[in-house]
C-alpha cells in the first residue's frame, strides 16, 4: 500500500541531503545549540513561511504562529514562547508579522462564521471596533488589508505590554519589538515602523506608526476614488 504522505518523507530526505551537502556538519552543529536573534510572531497561513521568506536557516529564527498573528494577553502558549525567546535565547528582536489578504482578518471584518475560531477572531473584531471610524472611511476593497496592518500595530503593542518584555527592558536587556506586514501578491515585507526598545518608546512608536498608516491608506483611498 502506498502512503499518501510518502512524498513528504521523500522531499525531507532530499532536503536533508542537500543541506548537508551544501554545509557539511550542519545538523550536528545545530544539535549543540540554537542561537536565534529573532522571534517571529506570524499568521498560521501556509503562504507565509517564516524562515523561507527572510532566507533564514534552521536555528536562526524562533517562530510562533497562530491564526491572524495575535498576541492575546492571557495566551499562555504565546507568552511562553516569548518568555523562552527573551529569557533563555536572548533574542534581540520580536517581530509581529501580518499579511495581506489574511483570511482570519477578513472573516473577522465581515462577521463570517467558521466555528470555534470565531471566538479567537473576536480579538481581531475588537481591533476592528476600536478603529471603526477610520475603517468606515475607506473603500470596501481596502478594509481587509488596512485592518491587517492595524492588527499588527495592536498585537505589537500587546507584545510590549507583556510582563516578559517589560521585565527584560527593566533589566536593561536589549530587545526591540517591531511590526511588519507581508504582501502575498509580491512576496515583500514592509516595515510598519512600530519599533519599540524601551517602555517610553511604546506610545510614541504606536502613535507614529498609526498616523503613517492612516495617511497611507487615506491616500490609497483617494486614488481609488479619483
Ligand atoms: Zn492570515
Amino acid at each position: 500500500m502506498t502512503n499518501a504522505l510518502d512524498d513528504l518523507f521523500e522531499k525531507n530526505q532530499q532536503w536533508a541531503a542537500a543541506t548537508e551537502a551544501r554545509e557539511p556538519g550542519f545538523f550536528t552543529r545545530l544539535l549543540a545549540q540554537q542561537t536565534p536573534q529573532y522571534l517571529w510572531i506570524g499568521c498560521a497561513d501556509s503562504r507565509v513561511p517564516a524562515n523561507e521568506l527572510v532566507g533564514l536557516l534552521p536555528g536562526e529564527l524562533f517562530v510562533h504562529r497562530n491564526v491572524a498573528n495575535l498576541l492575546v494577553h492571557s495566551d499562555l502558549n504565546a507568552l511562553s514562547v516569548i518568555q523562552y525567546a527573551v529569557d533563555a535565547l536572548q533574542v534581540k528582536h520580536i517581530i509581529v508579522v501580518g499579511h495581506s489578504g489574511c483570511g482570519g482578518v477578513r472573516a473577522a471584518l465581515l462577521n463570517q462564521r467558521a466555528g470555534l475560531v470565531d471566538n479567537w477572531l473576536r480579538h481581531v473584531q475588537d481591533v476592528r471596533d476600536a478603529h471603526e471610524g477610520f475603517l468606515a472611511g475607506l473603500h470596501e476593497s481596502l478594509r481587509v488589508d488596512a485592518l491587517v496592518e492595524l492588527n499588527v500595530l495592536e498585537q505589537a503593542r500587546n507584545v510590549c505590554h507583556t510582563t516578559v518584555v517589560r521585565d527584560a527592558w527593566q533589566r536593561g536587556q536589549d530587545v526591540v519589538v517591531h511590526g511588519w506586514v507581508y504582501g502575498l501578491h509580491n512576496g515583500l515585507l514592509q516595515d510598519l515602523k512600530l519599533t519599540a526598545g524601551a517602555p517610553e518608546d511604546v506610545n510614541l512608536a504606536y502613535e507614529t506608526a498609526r498616523a503613517q498608516l492612516h495617511q497611507r491608506w487615506r491616500q490609497r483611498n483617494s486614488q481609488l476614488n479619483a
